[in-house]
């Protein structure tokens, strides 16, 4: 068996909130695999982004669909490992989703005139590359990504005196805009389930965002990713209300980090509150005439008392 340290200590952490949980809510999950489960003598990890469930046994990596650490935000942009998911999740959010978010943290070098190379596909026709793009002011130059490829060699050796006329396409993907609103989504939704656990995921709300980020379909206006100078010095989770202090959601403020270019970005996703009132308000709400006002999220043991995050939406908009 092959439990290692962090993935026990995060599977116990949250396993215990799912048992606090299932005290309070009717909690509706899938059966585990070839038994029934009871809830109330074992303990349970439940996949956040599937919510299929997990008993010590999906620490074992050799178990197919293994526990395996996420990292919130993507690994590749500077995200710590903070909690799990299954296998089958972890690997799909990389190749769906993160890939455009990649592509998009990439583009941005074009413009921002820092000369860092872009990951570019150049075409030449009878076969495609990866390159290393630069552009300065006076010229644009690529470098071949992987040298030791013998056909590579062959081709570019013949090519030696013929560049001249030569015809070529230089692709950059700046990722699909549904996939990045989606992968950002994604981040915010697993860093609230890292600050809170499980009861916001058993919400109309928690329901609202997985089905979201399972979509293929076309991302609609009800989702609203900030990319705004406004946030960036508030890392971190937010209450976010309109304009008639009505408090309706969360903002969830993280940055991502470009390794290449070392270029840090602040992004903020609104996510709405537990409470089905709190959801229809998202819905309706429009990013161009949102006018948020921001408070910071209480800091409480959201972890081992799972009613705090439902008492203090409720009392929020008792005040009123
Ligand atoms: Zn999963």
């Amino acid at each position: 068996m092959n439990y290692d340290k962090k993935r026990l200590e995060i599977f116990n952490t949250y396993s215990e909130n799912f048992l606090a949980c299932s005290n309070i809510f009717d909690i509706q999950v899938g059966k585990i695999q070839g038994g029934k489960i009871n809830i109330e003598k074992e303990f349970f990890y439940i996949c956040p982004t599937c919510k299929g469930i997990h008993d010590e046994n999906s620490l074992d990596l050799n178990f197919p669909n293994h526990l395996s650490l996420e990292h919130v935000p993507p690994k590749s942009m500077g995200g710590k490992a903070t909690i799990l998911t299954c296998k089958k999740c972890n690997n799909t959010s990389g190749s769906d989703l993160d890939i455009h978010l990649t592509r998009n943290l990439n583009i941005k070098r074009l413009t921002d005139g820092s000369g860092i190379p872009i990951d570019s596909i150049l075409d030449l026709g009878f076969a495609k590359f990866k390159v290393d793009l630069k552009f300065d002011k006076q010229k644009t130059t690529w470098n071949f990504q992987h040298r030791n490829n013998p056909f590579l060699e062959s081709k570019l050796s013949e090519l030696q005196n013929s560049w001249d006329g030569l015809k070529f396409n230089v692709n950059i993907s700046g990722g699909n805009p549904d996939r990045i609103i989606l992968a950002h989504v994604r981040i915010a939704y697993l860093k609230l389930f890292e600050i809170l656990g499980y009861p916001y995921i058993f919400t109309p709300s928690g329901q609202f965002i997985i089905k979201q980020i399972h979509s293929k379909k076309e991302v609609k206006n009800n989702t609203l990713v900030f990319k705004d100078p406004r946030i960036s010095d508030k890392e971190g989770i937010h209450l976010v209300s309109d304009s008639n202090k009505n408090w309706f959601g969360v903002l969830v403020v993280y940055n991502l980090l470009d390794k290449k270019s070392g270029i840090r970005e602040h992004f903020g996703v609104v996510l709405p509150g537990p409470f089905v009132e709190n959801l229809e308000h998202f819905q309706n709400i429009q990013k161009t005439t949102i006018d948020i006002n921001l408070k910071k999220l209480p800091m409480m043991n959201y972890l081992e008392e799972p009613k705090h995050i439902f008492n203090l939406f409720h009392s929020l908009n008792q005040n009123v």
